[in-house]
């Protein structure tokens, strides 16, 4: 569904990428892991198009995706839940997710079965709908993210970080729910911190290290590999 090849991502004279090629399968749930710093946020906002690519390429469903908008992308079928969440604090959680629709809204549907279908995911969002964004807590905040790129209708969910900031045991629920997407036949690219939850959820995944794909394999592979285990998994 989704592969680059070399892609090279620069700021300014600074290079974040140096060449990764990667792919992800549909239907398959892939993990980028690494360190802070190490161009997995780059590589994700690359894909969707909010970080312009210095060369290389990516194909999004045989289609060379070049220069074309992040919009455009998302009417392709990719939605991202970006670091942070970034949702908007002066709307309701209603309001939040129908911001997702913009890409098929212009059609005149109605929002209200994806609608049913987050709430359905994600019952806590359904008891705060009229709630405010700024009110939510972390991981609410992640599920609304998640909610909202959902309501995209995308073919392929981007998530960057989904655990970030939050207790463990809020992580471990809002990746139960990422395994329940997976388990619909979503396909999902994850960025990830947190190495064992990331691979707990994942079919394969992708190490960068410095801008770089240094290893990649199946998540089992992964979890069993000498340097990932000292890495990231601390033991
Ligand atoms: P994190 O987990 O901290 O988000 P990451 O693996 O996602 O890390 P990136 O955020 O992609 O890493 O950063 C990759 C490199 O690009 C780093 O060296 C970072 O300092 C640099 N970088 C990221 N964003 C910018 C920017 N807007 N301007 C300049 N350099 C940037």
């Amino acid at each position: 569904m989704l592969a680059t090849d070399n892609l090279v991502v620069a700021y300014g004279g600074s290079v974040a990428l140096h060449g990764i090629s990667m792919h992800v399968g549909s239907g398959e749930t892939v993990a980028l892991i690494g360190a802070n710093g190490a161009g997995k946020t780059t590589l994700l906002r690359g894909i969707s198009g909010l970080n312009p690519i210095r060369s290389g390429s990516i194909r999004f469903d045989g289609q060379t995706l070049g220069t074309l908008a992040s919009e455009k992308r998302v009417r392709l079928g990719i939605a991202q839940a970006p670091e942070g969440r970034r949702i908007f604090p002066g709307l309701t959680v209603e309001e939040n997710l129908i911001l997702g629709t913009t890409p098929w809204r212009r059609w005149g549907q109605s929002p209200a079965k994806d609608l049913e279908r987050v709430f359905d995911l994600f019952p806590r969002l359904k008891e705060r709908r009229t709630q405010l964004g700024w009110s939510l807590s972390g991981g609410e905040q992640q599920m609304l993210a998640i909610g909202r790129a959902l309501m995209a209708r995308p073919r392929l969910l981007l998530l960057d970080e989904p655990s970030l900031g939050l207790a463990p045991r809020l992580a471990e629920e809002v990746y139960e729910r990422i395994r329940e997407i997976a388990a619909a036949g979503l396909t999902i690219l994850v960025v990830e911190q947190n190495t064992v939850l990331a691979l707990a959820v994942a079919d394969r995944g992708y190490v960068l290290e410095n801008g770089r794909v240094v290893l990649e394999g199946s998540a089992a592979e992964l979890k069993q590999d000498a340097r990932v285990r000292e890495a990231y998994l601390g033991r």
